[in-house]
């Protein structure tokens, strides 16, 4: 399963893609709406055009309008009349909002909880989060159950690029449950425990701790093993926790050495 959206917004925010076109179309974007949303602080009516791209964009995110109107507590015909007029008096579009309704609409993101379950995203913070929690000593099988899932399903969804929000969701809550506990309080015997640490060290899965609750679904974000990772200290504290040097910080090891070259040369 492979996303077969077009670059751009909703490429950017559910496939977590960080290709330069959605990486542009997003920072453009941002900016645009934000000033949209200033605009409305000190006047009575806003030009409606922004909330409609707005809304377009969360449709092609697979938030339709009954979700959106949900979410910001409004009628869903408020937003109908935004979106494609009154077509009782022509078809012209509403061209002014209210700002408290543009703002509240142009603050709604293709988040996570707004999303519908069936809505296909990039399977990446699914995977750091059971990954981390067997590196953390849960085996696989017990996971697997928490999760409603048969051994087979669970470990085809570790091979996914994809998953639906349903799953994303459920993921996250047994990873918001566990991640804190020790497994042998909570019935994993200690020969499974020492399997499951053994299995995630062999495969270089970062542990919870070395994960941001606030970036662990950023496909930019990588772990945290040192507390210095990226940093050119960070090799030094790999090497005295016996973790092989990650990828940021042996980025950052060559950099430094290469300034201490051209500093010296
Ligand atoms: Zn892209
Ligand atoms: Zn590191």
């Amino acid at each position: 399963m492979t996303s077969t959206r077009d670059h751009g917004y909703a490429r950017y925010k559910l496939d977590g893609c960080r290709c330069y076109t959605c990486g542009w179309a997003v920072a453009q974007y941002r900016d645009a709406r934000e000033h949209a949303i200033r605009r409305g602080e000190w006047q009575p009516y806003v030009d409606a055009a922004p909330v409609r791209e707005h809304l377009e964009r969360l449709r092609a995110c697979s938030l339709g309008l009954r979700r959106v109107a949900e979410i910001v507590h409004v009628d869903r015909k408020r937003l109908q009349v935004i979106l494609n007029g009154r077509p009782e008096r022509g078809t012209e579009l509403q061209e002014q909002v209210r700002p408290a309704l543009a703002a509240a609409v142009l603050r709604v993101e293709p988040t996570l909880d707004n999303l519908g379950s069936a809505t296909p995203i990039s399977s990446v913070g699914t995977h750091r989060r059971l990954t981390a929690l067997v590196a953390a000593g849960w085996p696989q099988a017990h996971l697997a159950k928490r999760l409603g899932m048969s051994d087979g399903n669970f470990s085809s969804l570790l091979g996914r690029s994809q998953v639906i929000v349903r799953t994303a969701r459920l993921v996250r809550s047994v990873y918001d449950e566990l991640w804190l506990s020790d497994p042998r309080e909570h019935g994993v015997g200690t020969q499974p425990f020492s399997r499951a640490r053994n299995h995630g060290a062999s495969h270089q899965w970062a542990p919870p701790g070395a994960w941001d609750e606030d970036t662990i679904d950023d496909p930019a974000a990588f772990p945290d093993w040192t507390g210095r990772c990226g940093t050119p200290g960070g090799c030094h504290i790999h090497s005295r926790i016996g973790v092989p040097a990650c990828q940021p910080c042996r980025i950052a090891r060559q950099k430094a050495r290469a300034a201490a070259r051209d500093t010296t040369a």
